[in-house]
């Protein structure tokens, strides 16, 4: 049995996510910035990178919203597959900021119930991920 199979709709819940992006005008690479609506150049083709791999997700939050980031393909071949969440999770924030969301995000990985997190025991706060959009100057 296929993923899809067994999660039907989780493939409709990424392709609205990706119309919904070009929808509302975001067609760049969130990490260098290449523009689709300008160039298509075959070693920059649009793709959809999951920030929590889809291999450790809990395949029902595998798709979720706040996993999904648009890069191009040279991004998710190279600074994506080393960058930490937290610098991606703020790369989310800064562009997709409606469909950011920490809490969420950390149940891809963890499942549906969440560990009871200490207060700033969490594998990524928000006090990091304001760090890293700091730095980015957003
Ligand atoms: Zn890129």
């Amino acid at each position: 049995m296929t993923h899809d199979e067994y999660f039907p709709g989780s493939n409709e819940r990424l392709h609205a996510w990706i119309v919904g992006q070009r929808s509302q005008g975001r067609t760049k690479c969130w990490v260098c910035g290449h523009d689709w609506s300008k160039s298509n150049a075959q070693f920059r083709r649009a793709q959809t990178h999951h920030i929590e791999r889809k291999s450790h997700c809990y395949p029902e939050y595998a798709h979720v919203e706040c996993n999904l980031f648009t890069s191009c393909e040279q991004c998710h071949m190279g600074p994506l597959a080393t960058m930490s969440h937290a610098l991606q999770l703020a790369h989310k924030l800064k562009n997709d900021p409606e469909n950011f969301n920490l809490q969420m995000w950390l149940h891809c990985r963890d499942g549906p119930v969440l560990r009871d997190y200490e207060p700033g025991n969490e594998r990524v706060t928000q006090a990091e991920v304001d760090l890293e959009l700091d730095a980015l100057g957003a």
